[in-house]
């Protein structure tokens, strides 16, 4: 049985021109924030029972794990991030061998701000590197340099972190297939275990996309992209990192716990302005306001949040229930979720969870996909094959 705790620190050194997670330059209400989700967290702990949000599947390596994510954690003060975790770690009772990730980015973590980190108990770090070339690190808004990203690489292996794990962005414009090859082999040879590629999105309501005013597909081609994308798969398994995921590659021992826990439809809790969390039937939020979200957490008593997580939507200012899974709204979430995976679809687990075959269930979407050589069926379990990969988001239409 284990528990998944998402943590959002909604704090950036500065607003990236591409990025669409909701975060504030603001940070003159830190201290207020950090002390508001320390109250969220004893206050959550204290209106729920041992069982809920505990996971019991059993197929899949399901540690407890807690994850700060943003925003970008390495900019508050490092004693208000230590302090959260103690308060969570107390009030939930977090198992030894979790999995406990903290989001960095390389101009804003120090030498000290690592170790108090990993005395802490942080054992996971990921690092927002994006890319190792200096003019994409410039097209990108970003803060650091491809040696600041380094340098930051060999901080955290110092202060004893080995669990690392570094994201990149493919098909920014002046990025090459070669240069991606040079950033991976760069990482491995500096100790990182698990990188996550992200194509590049126009998200409406970014810098970006009001600059550049058009679809990323005219600015590099959907051929150079489609070249990146192969092109960083393949060399990631030549270079040791296997790809368990669309965007996500590991070597042996170092696959995100926390994340598979999303792919895998565990229920998870949400601290934090700006967080999700999942709860039985409910998919619910935080609203994008650190402001509220400190007022609300001065004010709301335990049973006004009991019964917000019990699904009374309308009192309180700052959670909102984002949606009300139906069982076959959760099969569906299922199929998205565990196609995008290349384990895919384990059957057996679906049949224990369910109670139903998921062959059955989505009887002519399995048909159809094999029979076009997108999904391909192993014993008990079914995936996309190498092209179903390809095209991944058109195969997982199919099932929704
Ligand atoms: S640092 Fe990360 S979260 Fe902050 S604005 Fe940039 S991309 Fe977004």
């Amino acid at each position: 049985m284990a528990r998944h705790i998402y943590v959002h620190n909604p704090f950036c050194a500065r607003k990236c021109p591409y990025c669409d997670f909701y975060s504030v330059t603001d940070i003159s209400c830190t201290e207020a924030f950090y002390k508001a989700a320390v109250k969220e967290v004893q206050l959550l702990a204290s209106v729920i029972d041992e069982t809920t949000g505990t996971n019991p599947l059993t197929d899949i390596d399901n540690r407890d794990t807690v994850y700060f994510g943003g925003g970008t954690p390495s900019v508050p003060d490092s004693r208000f991030i230590t302090d959260l975790l103690k308060a969570i770690k107390e009030a939930f009772n977090i198992a030894s061998d979790a999995e406990i990730t903290i989001e960095v980015n390389p101009s804003s973590v120090t030498s000290e701000k690592l170790t108090e980190y990993f005395q802490a108990g942080f054992n996971r770090i990921s690092l927002g590197v994006q890319s190792l070339d200096d003019e994409v690190l410039k097209t990108l808004g970003r803060l650091h340099d491809s040696k600041g990203a380094l340098d930051a690489i060999d901080m955290i292996r110092e202060a004893g972190f080995t669990n690392i794990s570094a994201d990149l962005i493919t098909g920014v414009p002046g990025e090459t297939p070669e240069g991606i090859k040079r950033d991976i082999k760069a990482f491995r040879d500096h100790g990182v275990k698990h990188i996550s590629t992200y194509s590049l999105m126009l998200e409406e309501g970014t810098a970006f996309y009001d600059s550049y005013n058009k679809t990323i597909e005219e600015y590099i081609s959907p051929e150079l992209e489609r070249e990146m994308y192969h092109g960083t798969r393949a060399f990631l398994n030549e270079s040791g990192y296997e790809t368990y995921e669309i965007s996500n590659s590991a070597m042996p021992g170092y696959k995100s716990i926390h994340n598979s826990s999303y792919w895998n439809s565990c229920e998870y809790f949400a601290i934090g302005a700006g967080a999700h969390g999942y709860l039985g039937d409910l998919r619910y939020g935080h609203r994008d306001d650190v402001r509220a979200y400190i007022e609300e957490m001065n004010t709301i008593t335990s049973d006004v949040y009991k019964a917000f997580l019990e699904g009374n939507e309308s009192i309180t200012k700052s959670l909102y229930v984002e949606e009300r899974l139906s069982l076959e709204d959760k099969m569906r979430e299922v199929a998205f979720l565990r196609l995008r995976t290349t384990e895919g679809i384990l059957l057996d687990e679906f049949k224990k969870v369910f109670g139903a075959e998921f062959e059955d269930v989505f009887a002519q979407a399995v048909k159809s996909n094999i029979e076009k050589g997108l999904l391909e069926r192993k014993e008990r379990t079914l995936r996309l094959t190498r092209s179903g990969l390809d095209i991944a988001n058109i195969v997982i239409e199919d099932f929704l």
